[in-house]
């Protein structure tokens, strides 16, 4: 067996590993896009990874961008395998790359006209609308927990991991003929104790492991104070400041956890009298796939849609309709709060929200998620005090604040506690992917600190033979 890393290594996003065995016969891991790169990212994404003739099967862990964000691509280069994932993962993935396609087509009409290139010199897009249709017939939902041959030799079981909706660990189970070996892919690791997903369930012994590791330097807050700090936030911007309190969030997750913690705040009559908008088409898809499928999500919000019904709304949230309905919130001077896409700033409505209030002092920019330090959001999270958005240089007067504890992905603590269903002793190699060089580093050696050994941090393209 051979594996190689030809993505997510050195870097968080642009997951994609690819599995040889003896025969030749191939499986991909993921096969995510690049975020939030700058200028690289485009350049990036239309790298030749692998020869879409060459892989016999995808399985993709969840339906976040940087995992599945390619498969239109791939699909269009010529693969004609099956891409398998579970239920709620293929649901996610209908809107999501149907709307990551209308994100390359805008992106690019908007470049050509910018830099006035058309005919053969007009830039393509990664892919358009026709290719994500064609992409999501190649899906193949299968059940979490069960079994399920993928090819000749190769068995795969999902095993949820708490990160998103849908989301999954990967456990291969690899015939060789005379050899078998185990992987598990961790694909994002969950929370433990999160508001909204079920905590990740523990995973079997396995001989190799590729494991995230975006995190892997950092201890989050507790969860109740992330909601304190929303709170505080919203009363210090909206009471004392009356300006607009902006949090770019990831569409699927991130804002329902936000949407659901800002229910429960109103309920104990801690909101002041404001309208709060969820300003995004796709988080607003994502709410309503959510609650198709609410037995994954915990305890909590089970016995909230038992008591109460609906976890996601509530008299002063709205979800905003369209452009319009969002260009007028832009212009409006009213004390509001708006959630909207995308988490990293880069593309979406937020960016327009950002742009019209970043130079007021009395907004604020409240992140809640991963930002890559190129990205708008990264660069604000860095404290940057002038940033370029869609061509104009602006000042940053609008305050900025981090919360991190709302993160999907677990700390190094809950990684580490992830993996301990394992015999560290009896892995025979721990790969680290998808982090920050330098966080890698440093995780690896908390992960000597608590037993493992033999980690290797692969840089890209690199491959190992077992
Ligand atoms: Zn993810």
């Amino acid at each position: 067996m051979e594996i190689k890393f030809a993505g997510a290594a050195g870097t968080v996003t642009g997951s994609k590993h690819i599995i040889t065995l003896w025969d030749n016969k191939r499986v991909m891991l993921d096969c995510g896009m690049y975020q939030g790169l700058g200028k690289d990212t485009f350049k990036l994404n239309n790298e030749d990874f692998a020869d879409p003739n060459e892989i016999d099967a995808i399985i993709l862990s969840h339906a976040h961008i940087d995992h599945s964000g390619l498969i239109p691509k791939f699909v269009k280069d010529g693969y004609e395998g099956d891409i398998y994932c579970t239920e709620a993962t293929y649901a996610l993935c209908e809107i999501m790359l149907r709307d990551s396609a209308y994100i390359q087509e805008a992106d690019v009409r908007y470049s050509n006209k910018r830099h006035g290139r058309d005919g053969d010199q007009a830039y393509q897009p990664l892919y358009v609308a026709s290719d994500a249709e064609r992409a999501l017939q190649q899906f193949v939902v299968i059940p979490e927990n069960e079994k399920t041959k993928v090819l000749d030799g190769i068995e795969i079981t999902f095993i949820p991991n708490g990160h998103i909706l849908g989301s999954a660990a990967v456990f291969l189970n690899i015939d060789e003929l005379s050899v078998q070996h185990t992987l598990l892919y961790t694909a994002d690791i969950g929370r433990y104790k999160t508001s909204l997903i079920k905590d990740p369930e523990p995973v079997p012994q396995a001989d190799y492991v590729i494991c995230e590791s975006t995190y892997g330097d950092r201890l989050h807050d507790y969860a109740v104070d992330a909601e304190q700090m929303v709170l505080n936030s919203i009363l210090h911007t909206i009471k004392e400041k009356k300006g607009k309190l902006i949090i770019p969030a990831f569409s699927v997750g991130r804002t329902q956890e936000l949407v659901f913690a800002l229910n429960k705040l109103d309920l104990h009559g801690l909101l002041p009298d404001i309208k709060i908008f969820v300003d995004s088409p796709l988080a607003t898809d994502a709410t309503n796939i959510t609650k198709k499928f609410a037995h994954l999500l915990n305890k909590e919000v089970q016995r909230f849609c038992k008591s109460r019904n609906d976890p996601f709304g509530f008299q002063k949230l709205h979800y905003v309709k369209n452009q319009e309905e969002s260009k007028r919130i832009n212009a409006s001077e009213q004390p509001c709060i708006i959630i909207s896409a995308s988490g990293m700033a880069d593309a979406g409505r937020v960016k327009h929200h950002i742009y019209h209030a970043i130079e007021k002092t009395k907004n604020t920019l409240l992140f809640v998620g991963y930002a890559e330090p190129n990205s708008l959001a990264g660069r604000l999270q860095n404290g940057d005090q002038k940033v370029t958005i869609f061509g104009d240089q602006m000042q940053v007067n609008a305050e900025t604040k981090y919360i991190k504890s709302l993160s999907a992905h677990g700390d190094y603590k809950e990684m580490i506690r992830y993996l301990s269903s394992m015999n560290p002793g009896r892995i025979k190699k721990l790969f680290l992917v998808h982090g920050e060089e330098s966080v890698r580093q440093t995780f690896k050696e908390k992960l000597k600190g608590a037993g493992h050994h033999s980690i290797h941090t692969p840089a890209k393209n690199e491959t190992f033979k077992t």
